[in-house]
């Protein structure tokens, strides 16, 4: 019912010329792996070319993160109209590195998904707990107040057009990835919380991603759980060769 969704998260990697290049690489990939939405967030210097290489493919171009003001006095940020401008139809906020090393907030990470929605942009919406919060016993709470937060003042139709990605911040860049049964229970209970909060239409139309070291010999097993409908993928998405391997084991 949900179609799955994976997305590249290349953080700060790639130029200009690399990244057309990518997109360029993989678009005849996608033609033997239909069915699946792929997203690929070069960061905004290479967004216009992404986008323009990405013209007639499936292939569709998020930004890693945006302002939430429409635009004004905020040197070195860019709104949701400008990605929008730019031909992004995606964006990520609330990245755990832009929570732990740039000070996104929950009320920050709920009014960018909020000015993304407004333009026209789907938000990929990550959250997940440190593995203090997960030794602590809290990740439940941790994810319940993430999600609470994150999506504030959205409805129902909105909350199911977007993306949530549940991402341990264990396992992000780690090398470590939640095992399947880790993994099951987050996602199961985001979706039920999302059924208690927004509805049952929003909880299944919603998809949830996973991420957080997603390769190409642990992907089959985490996107064949039913509440995984895709993944966020970092390192393993920066080769073309790897991001269709993973792509591939997504059904
Ligand atoms: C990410 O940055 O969203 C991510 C999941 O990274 P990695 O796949 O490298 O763990």
């Amino acid at each position: 019912m949900r179609i799955p969704l994976l997305a590249a998260n290349w953080k700060m990697h790639k130029t200009v010329g690399e990244a057309a290049a990518f997109v360029r690489a993989l678009a005849p990939e996608l033609a033997r792996l239909p069915g699946r939405d792929v997203v690929l967030a070069p960061p905004f210097t290479a967004l216009a070319a992404s986008v323009e290489a990405a013209r007639g493919t499936p292939v569709l171009i998020a930004a890693q993160d945006v302002h939430f003001e429409r635009d004004g006095a905020f040197t070195g940020e860019v709104s949701a109209l400008m990605l929008q401008d730019v031909g992004a139809t995606h964006v990520i906020v609330g990245h755990s590195e832009r929570r732990r090393l740039f000070g996104d907030t929950d009320e920050w990470v709920n009014l960018k998904a909020r000015a993304a929605v407004a333009a026209g942009l789907v938000p990929i919406v990550c959250i997940g707990e440190t593995l203090t919060e997960r030794e602590r016993g809290d990740t439940l709470a941790v994810l319940d107040r993430q999600v609470k937060a994150g999506l504030d003042g959205l409805g129902a139709d909105q909350v199911g057009a977007l993306v949530l990605a549940y991402e341990p911040v264990w396992a992000i860049g780690t090398g470590r990835n939640a095992t399947p049964g880790e993994a099951d229970e987050a996602h199961r209970h985001i979706r039920g919380r999302l059924r208690q909060w927004f509805g049952g239409g929003a909880a299944d139309r919603c998809r949830i991603l996973y991420g957080g070291s997603v390769k190409p010999d642990n992907a089959g097993a985490l996107m064949a759980l039913p509440d995984v409908d895709g993944a966020l993928v970092g390192g393993a998405s920066l080769e073309v060769r790897r991001f269709v391997e993973i792509i591939a084991r997504s059904v």
